[in-house]
C-alpha cells in the first residue's frame, strides 16, 4: 500500500489507545478536566463498569459556548499557548487530546455554562462524529457523559475485563486523583451505589481517611520538610509495624499529579532500610511540591511519569524527610543488626534482643552465626561478627535435643555446638511453608472440607481475582464455587488450619494475589498465608513430644534458619560463647 495520511477521523481512533485504554483512563480524563477548571466538587457516576455509560460532573469554570465544539477537535485546549508553557504546566492535562479521543470510540455527551454566562450549551457525538448541538438549561459546570465505550473498536472491546473488575479499576483511579486533591469533593457512584467520597477538607489525612479507613492511618506518621531550594515533601509513611506484601502502598504525587519513579522508590526504600522485614513494604503517600520548571510532564501519554532536572536533589529531600520522620517517631531506638559491641555487657548471645514496634514482632532479621565465631581468635569486633553473621546458605541443622519451652515461646533446645532457642511459631511457619508449597507442586493438596458450605460476600476485585486464579486456589486446596455475582461458597479449605477462619483465610489470600507481581511471587506468598495460619502460635504450651516433633521437621527443612516473612527462626549460644562468658576459656 502506497504511504498515506490518515484521515482524521481514523487518526483519533488509533490515537485514542494511548489516551484511552479503558474505562477507568476516561474517568482520569475526564476528573483531570474538571480539576483543570478549578472544581471544588466532582461527581462520577457510572453503570456496567462505565462500558455502558460514564457521567463526570464539575462546578468549575465550565466551557464558554462559543468553544463547545472546539473542545472535540484534536490538539485543541485552553491550557497551553506556545511552547514556552510547556516548561511551566500546572494543570493536569495540556495536550487537548483526551476529549477527542475518547469521542472518536464512543458516545459522548458534552454540557457546559461557563461561570458568570446565563445560558449553557451542548454537544453530542458518535464516534467522534458531531451529531447534535444546541442550548442546555443547566448549572454552572460541565457534565460529560461518555457511552457504548468502543463499540465501534471490538479489539479493544474485547480487551476489557468484567464489568465488576473495570468498576474497581475506576475505584482505584478515583481514589487516586482525590489523594492528589484533598481539597476537592469527590463522589464515585457505581451502578447507583456511593462507593467512595472524600470531603474536600483540604485535609491530606481526611482523604487517606476514605481510602485507607481510620485504623489504617492512625497508624501513620507524618512527613514534612523542605530542603533548601524549597523543594516540599508532605505526606504520610508508616510505621514499620504497618507493612504489605509489595510496592502498591507507595504512592507519589508530583505537584498533585500521580506518577510513578522508580527513583522515588528507592528513595523511600532507602529510608526504611533496616527497619522492615523482607519482602515487606510501607504505605507511604507524599506529596512532592517542587517548581514546575523543575519538572517535565511530557514523557508519557497518560502523563504516570516525569522527568525531574534535578533528580539527586528529589531523591534526597525525599529520602530524608522519610527518614527523619520515622527515627523521630520510632518508639524504640534504632538498631543496627550488629551485637553488642567489645567492652559492653556482656552478651553471649550472638543476637541482639529483637526490638518489637507495638507488639508486633522483631523488624530485623539476625541469622544465626555459625557457631566457630571465637575460634578464629578474633575479640568479637562488630565488623567481625557481622561478617560472620551469615550463615552460608542452605546451611542444614544438627541434631538438637529438646531441653524445654520458655514464656510458652520458645523451644530450648542444645545440640553439639551449644544452645538453641527456637521461635516456636516461626520454625513451625517455614515446616509448613515448605510442606505447602510441595503439596502444590505434586499437586496432592491437603483439604479440610466444611460440613456446611460456607457463603461469603466478595468485593468486584476479588471475585475478579478468584476467577484469575480458580486453578491455583484449587491446588492450594481452596474449594468452593461462586454463589451469585458477588459471592462465594466455600466448600473445602486447605487443612490444619488453626487460627484462622476459612473466610479469613480466603480473603488474605485473594489480597496476597492481586498484590503479587508474578506468579512465583503469588505461590510463596500464598503458601506463607496458608503457613502462618496454621502454625502454632507465641502462647502455645507445646509438650514435650510436639517440641520434638517440630525440631525434626524443622531439621529437614530446606531453609531452616528463617521463616517465609525472613525472620529468624532461632538463636545461638555457642558452646566456646558459654565457656568465654563464664571464665572458663
Ligand atoms: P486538555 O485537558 O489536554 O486541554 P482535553 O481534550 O481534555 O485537553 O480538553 C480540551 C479542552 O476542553 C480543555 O483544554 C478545556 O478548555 C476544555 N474542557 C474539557 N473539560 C472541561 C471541564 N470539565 N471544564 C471546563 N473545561 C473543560
Ligand atoms: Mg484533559
Amino acid at each position: 500500500m502506497p504511504i498515506r495520511v490518515l484521515d482524521s477521523t481514523l487518526a483519533s481512533k488509533i490515537a485514542a489507545g494511548e489516551v484511552v485504554e479503558r474505562p477507568a483512563s476516561v474517568v482520569k480524563e475526564l476528573v483531570e478536566n474538571a480539576i483543570d477548571a478549578g472544581a471544588t466538587r466532582v461527581t462520577i457516576e457510572v453503570q456496567g463498569g462505565g462500558i455502558e455509560s460514564i457521567r463526570v460532573s464539575d462546578d468549575g469554570a465550565g466551557i464558554p459556548v462559543l468553544d463547545l465544539e472546539l473542545a472535540l477537535e484534536r490538539h485543541a485546549t485552553s491550557k497551553i499557548g506556545d511552547e514556552n508553557d510547556l516548561e511551566t504546566i500546572s494543570t493536569m492535562g495540556f495536550r487537548g487530546e483526551a476529549l477527542p479521543s475518547i469521542a472518536s470510540v464512543s458516545r459522548m455527551a458534552l454540557t457546559s455554562r461557563a461561570r458568570g454566562t446565563e445560558q449553557g450549551a451542548y454537544v453530542r457525538s458518535t464516534g467522534g462524529v458531531l451529531e447534535r448541538k444546541g442550548a442546555a438549561g443547566t448549572s454552572e459546570g460541565t457534565s460529560v457523559v461518555v457511552q457504548d465505550l468502543f463499540a465501534n473498536v471490538p479489539a479493544r472491546r474485547k480487551f476489557l475485563r468484567s464489568p465488576a473488575a473495570e468498576s474497581s479499576r475506576i475505584h482505584n483511579a478515583v481514589t487516586q486523583i482525590a489523594i492528589g486533591h484533598p481539597h476537592v469533593r469527590f463522589n464515585l457512584i457505581s451502578n447507583g451505589k456511593d462507593t467512595f467520597s472524600s470531603p474536600g477538607s483540604g485535609e491530606l489525612r481526611d482523604v487517606l481517611t476514605a481510602v485507607y479507613g481510620q485504623e489504617t492511618v492512625q497508624a501513620l506518621l507524618k512527613v514534612e520538610g523542605t530542603d533548601k531550594d524549597g523543594r516540599r515533601v508532605s505526606g504520610f509513611a508508616s510505621s514499620p509495624s504497618l507493612t504489605r506484601a509489595n510496592r502498591s502502598g507507595i504512592n507519589f504525587y508530583v505537584n498533585r499529579r500521580w506518577i510513578q519513579s522508580r527513583m522515588l522508590l528507592q528513595a523511600v526504600e532507602e529510608a526504611y532500610r533496616g527497619l522492615l522485614m523482607e519482602g515487606r513494604h510501607p504505605l507511604v503517600v507524599l506529596h512532592i511540591d517542587i517548581p514546575a520548571v523543575e519538572v517535565d510532564v511530557n514523557v508519557h501519554p497518560a502523563k504516570r511519569e516525569v522527568r525531574f532536572h534535578h533528580d539527586g536533589a528529589v531523591f534526597s529531600a525525599v529520602q530524608r524527610s522519610v527518614r527523619e520522620c520515622l527515627v523521630a517517631h520510632s518508639p524504640v531506638p534504632l538498631v543496627t543488626a550488629r551485637p553488642a559491641q567489645p567492652g559492653a555487657a556482656p552478651s553471649g548471645w550472638h543476637s541482639p534482643p529483637a526490638p518489637t514496634w507495638g507488639g508486633q514482632g522483631s523488624f530485623q532479621t539476625w541469622p544465626i552465626p555459625p557457631a566457630g565465631r571465637d575460634s578464629d581468635g578474633t575479640d568479637g569486633s562488630a565488623t567481625d561478627t557481622e561478617h560472620e553473621a551469615r550463615l552460608p546458605a542452605g546451611e542444614t541443622l544438627p541434631a538438637l535435643r529438646v531441653l524445654g519451652q520458655a514464656g510458652q515461646t520458645y523451644v530450648i533446645a542444645e545440640g553439639p555446638q551449644g544452645v538453641y532457642l527456637i521461635d516456636q511459631h516461626a520454625a513451625h511457619e517455614r515446616v509448613n511453608f515448605e510442606k505447602v508449597l510441595r503439596q502444590v507442586e505434586e499437586k496432592s493438596p491437603e483439604i479440610q472440607g466444611l460440613l456446611e458450605p460456607l457463603a461469603v460476600e466478595l468485593l468486584p476485585e476479588q471475585v475478579q481475582t478468584l476467577e484469575e486464579w480458580r486453578d491455583t486456589l484449587h491446588d492450594f486446596g481452596f474449594l468452593g464455587e461462586p454463589f451469585g455475582e458477588r459471592a462465594y461458597l466455600i466448600r473445602g479449605v486447605p487443612a490444619g488450619l488453626r487460627n484462622a477462619s476459612p473466610d479469613q483465610l480466603l480473603g488474605e489470600v485473594l489480597e496476597t494475589l492481586q498484590q503479587a507481581k508474578d506468579t512465583s511471587q503469588a505461590l510463596e506468598s500464598m503458601a506463607a498465608s496458608i503457613a502462618c495460619h496454621s502454625s502454632v502460635r507465641a502462647g502455645d504450651t507445646l509438650t514435650h513430644d510436639e517440641m520434638a516433633a517440630l525440631l525434626r521437621q524443622l531439621e529437614a527443612t530446606r531453609s531452616p534458619h528463617t521463616c517465609p516473612h525472613g525472620r529468624p527462626t532461632m538463636l545461638h549460644l555457642s558452646a566456646s560463647n558459654l565457656e568465654r562468658e563464664f571464665g572458663r576459656r
